[in-house]
């Protein structure tokens, strides 16, 4: 039974204004394979019984210290913690510590997995729960090789998921009301994400302005003569000028989430493609209008929702 689902990244809108040459293209990409290994990773489990209590993508907190969880099925036996990579080749481990074959060293994803599980145990201790918890670094991608593993490691080899899914589903066991007590005070615990921890350095004038296509993240964007609908250049896809305004507005409240709404910045943010004019209806539309002169600003009335994971996937 999935208690807390996997839901999409919010940042996952803002990838095309960060292609080209920016600097942290590369920490983009890493950042969607591991999305993309997490979604796997809850693929397979998906074959697992319904027993398990599994709460995917905690963000924990003990003693001001954050930790983060990739997936936890909790029984009434034991605690089940992973830590998904979604490392691709080979990779080996010499003297303690991991390197890509090419000889680079990399975080050991072991010791982040212990750190992890010493946080979770703390804080399970503070709420009163003495549970035994097992945890294992999960290598998800089939192309992953590890040389000169010692046998001991608490990891998941891709060759060895079958054999996993087998082994929850014979030790799965009715979770009673103390566990279901646990995985909903875990899920309350939750803490969202403020949009700075995922994303990359970035200033204003180094992101992308403009419109991209819902249907293809081109930015060959142009107005149509009605003014109120735009047309992709590339795959033809129109969209009204209302839903482009508010879907560009939502990736730039992701991004600058300290900065009022005004038509002003909306305007320029969309790349001037609409007239001020349409900017501010749009807006006086969708948002309610706070101060005045100088000062004015539009306030979303449904932020709240925005971040309660009820958008869909
Ligand atoms: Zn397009």
């Amino acid at each position: 039974m999935i208690i807390k689902p996997l839901h999409e990244p919010e940042w996952l809108c803002l990838i095309p204004r960060f292609q080209g040459e920016h600097a942290e293209k590369q920490h983009f990409e890493n950042l969607v394979k591991g999305y993309e290994g997490e979604l796997k990773f809850a693929g397979l489990l998906e074959e697992i019984s319904d027993d398990w209590l599994i709460l995917y993508d905690l963000r924990l907190e003990y003693r001001r210290t954050i930790f983060q969880i990739d997936a936890l099925l909790i029984s009434p036996k034991s605690l089940h913690l992973f830590e998904v990579k979604n490392f691709e080749s080979d990779f080996y481990i010499d003297s303690g510590k991991w390197f890509t074959i090419n000889g680079k060293e990399i975080r050991d994803p072991v010791l982040q997995l212990n750190r992890c599980e010493f946080l979770l145990r703390q804080l399970l201790h503070e709420y009163g729960f003495n549970i035994p918890i097992k945890g294992n670094v999960v290598f998800i991608n089939p192309t992953f090789t590890l040389y000169q593993a010692p046998l001991d490691l608490p990891i998941i080899l891709p060759t060895q998921l079958d054999r996993l899914v087998q082994q929850l589903n014979r030790s799965a066991k009715k979770p009673g009301i103390r566990d279901i007590n646990l995985a909903e005070k875990l899920a309350g615990a939750h803490l969202k994400r403020s949009p700075y921890d995922h994303l990359p350095e970035y200033n204003d004038s180094e992101l992308k302005k403009g419109i991209y296509c819902a249907a293809c993240s081109s930015f060959s964007i142009s107005l149509k003569s009605d003014q109120i609908t735009i047309i992709c250049g590339k795959c033809g896809k129109e969209e009204a000028a209302d839903s482009a305004v508010i879907r560009t507005l939502k990736e730039f409240q992701l991004l600058f989430p300290e900065e009022k709404v005004t038509t002003n910045r909306v305007y320029y943010w969309c790349g001037e493609i609409f007239s001020k004019k349409t900017v501010r209806r749009v807006l006086g539309r969708n948002f309610v209008l706070k101060g005045g002169g100088g000062s004015a600003h539009y306030v979303d009335l449904r932020a709240d929702l925005s971040n309660t994971g009820m958008r869909g996937k």
